[in-house]
């Protein structure tokens, strides 16, 4: 989430996640556990750790994944929010090595709330990874691919997050009808965001069709 900048407003740096970084972040971490810690299972933090951990089972050999759901309540009414857990799940960890995985530390909320919950279910051993980790987060992860300045902070939009993600930027940043070269435009002036290497007709033709978008002609809204 975004503490220190306020994701309503308009103005904040955004960057496109491709799937080669997560490939490569998946890849660091998977080769620091593996020499470090002999996993049995896997969590994945619903929704932005699922993709990571399924990878993460995949190249660690570990076919045993489950998952826990946080969400942020007050995110809108406060700074910070507050993680609480929406998803438990109903296995005995006892006995076994866990590491719990979720896509970036930013705030840390989401992964202490689902660490000391995971805690509580008395595994014989518990590690953390996300793929980043920006040092201003109050929970530091046991293993983490790259590491995030404050100064460096962005908005990453995950591939499994680009229309979610999209839909909020153009909402916040173009009140009109506007054409894809103007959206193209608004969104590298507001977020400073390149998207040359995404097919935005598609992506916006898609918005409309789930309602996201309103199209006249070849010019696009978002709907309120
Ligand atoms: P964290 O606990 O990692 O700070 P939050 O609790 O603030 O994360 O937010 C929960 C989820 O929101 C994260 O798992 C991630 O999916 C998303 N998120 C948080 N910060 C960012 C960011 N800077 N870029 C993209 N997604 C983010």
């Amino acid at each position: 989430m975004i503490p220190d900048y306020d994701y309503m407003a308009n103005k904040f740096k955004a960057t496109l996640v491709t799937w080669e970084d997560i490939d490569r972040w998946c890849g660091k971490i998977s080769r620091d556990v593996a020499d470090t810690f002999k996993v049995d299972t896997i969590i994945g933090i619903a929704r932005g750790g699922v993709v990571p951990a399924r990878i993460l089972s995949d190249r660690l050999w570990v076919k045993d994944m489950l998952s826990v759901k946080t969400e942020h309540w007050g995110l809108t009414a406060t700074k910070d929010g507050e993680a609480v857990l929406k998803t438990k799940i109903d296995t005995d960890l006892r006995g076994r090595k866990v590491l719990v995985v979720d896509d970036i530390t930013d705030t840390g909320e989401s992964m202490s709330v689902a660490y000391n919950y995971i805690k509580s279910l008395h595994p014989d051993e518990l590690k953390s990874a996300t793929m980043l980790h920006i040092n201003r987060s109050k929970y530091v992860p046991d293993y983490y691919a790259e590491l995030i300045t404050e100064k460096n902070w962005a908005w990453f939009i995950f591939p499994w997050n680009v229309y979610e993600d999209l839909n909020n930027l153009i909402r916040k940043s173009i009140s009109d009808y506007a054409d894809i070269d103007k959206v193209r435009e608004s969104l590298k002036q507001d977020y400073d965001l390149d998207t040359s290497n995404l097919d935005i007709e598609t992506i916006l033709e898609d918005l409309v069709h789930f309602g996201k978008m309103k199209r006249q002609n070849n010019r696009y809204v978002t709907v309120q």
